[in-house]
């Protein structure tokens, strides 16, 4: 399956939107988060002539702007779309996507919303202090599992472990997205690091919140197995 980063802090030519969030297109049938901006979700769709006809469906991971922002654009650009969500994202977020004609539907748990494709449902992790709820995806592959996290706030090792639940143990392949590692001790950084070598994970694409010290660590222990997930990159896994 072919991904395609949408956004991003990076991009592969300078008329690219960048900036502090994700976003990125599964197999061109879905969309895993929409990075800050609808106004920057426009402009790369645009340059990079991504047409949104074959979409079934968004999946936004967690109620925050750098994650959802750019939902107000793809609900205009495919009225009554799917919008995949937890349950506990917030009363305003519902309304929106309401407002703009889109379809909410709700997973409280693991769910295929596509061939092969997996939604985690909701996991709660704290932020500010107080609870969110937050989803992730999973690609299953001839390559094996490849998970697209948000900003895992649950925790990036508590979102595998579900997820190896849920597959009996079969082999990750990838993780991409945000790791929520910013300002984490070193040495914590060092044993999720090492736990992903344990795992056999092949490939990682740490983002945003992963926070530069703990990219820095990933780079290192994965070299050119650590993908930079620029706007406009395709990958395939
Ligand atoms: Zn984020
Ligand atoms: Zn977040």
């Amino acid at each position: 399956m072919e991904l395609k980063i949408l956004f991003n802090s990076a991009a592969i030519q300078n008329d690219l939107s960048i900036g502090w969030g994700f976003s990125c297109l599964v197999d061109n049938r879905l969309l895993f988060d929409t990075g800050e901006k609808a106004v920057h979700l426009a402009n790369n769709l645009d340059r990079l002539k991504i047409d949104l006809t074959p979409l079934k469906a968004v999946v936004i991971s967690h109620d925050h702007r750098d994650h959802a922002g750019g939902l107000e654009e793809v609900l205009k650009r495919k009225p009554g779309i799917n919008v995949c969500i937890c349950p506990n994202f917030s009363r305003e977020l519902k309304q929106k996507v309401e407002l703009f004609g889109g379809c909410l539907i709700e997973n409280s748990d693991f769910c295929e919303i596509e061939n092969n494709i997996y939604v985690t449902g909701e996991i709660t992790g704290t932020y500010k202090e107080k609870n969110i709820a937050e989803q992730a995806l999973v690609i299953d592959s001839d390559n094996g599992l490849t998970v697209i996290t948000g900003c895992a706030h649950p925790g990036i090792l508590e979102i595998l472990e579900k997820v190896r639940q849920r597959f009996s143990g079969k082999q990750i392949y990838a993780i991409l997205g945000g790791f929520h590692l910013m300002n984490k001790p070193r040495r914590t950084i060092n044993a999720i690091v090492r736990r992903f070598v344990e795992l056999g994970i092949k490939k990682v694409g740490p983002t945003h919140c992963t926070g530069s010290d703990a990219v820095d660590s990933f780079k290192k222990a994965y070299k050119n197995d650590c993908y930079e997930l620029r706007v406009g990159e395709g990958i395939v896994v």
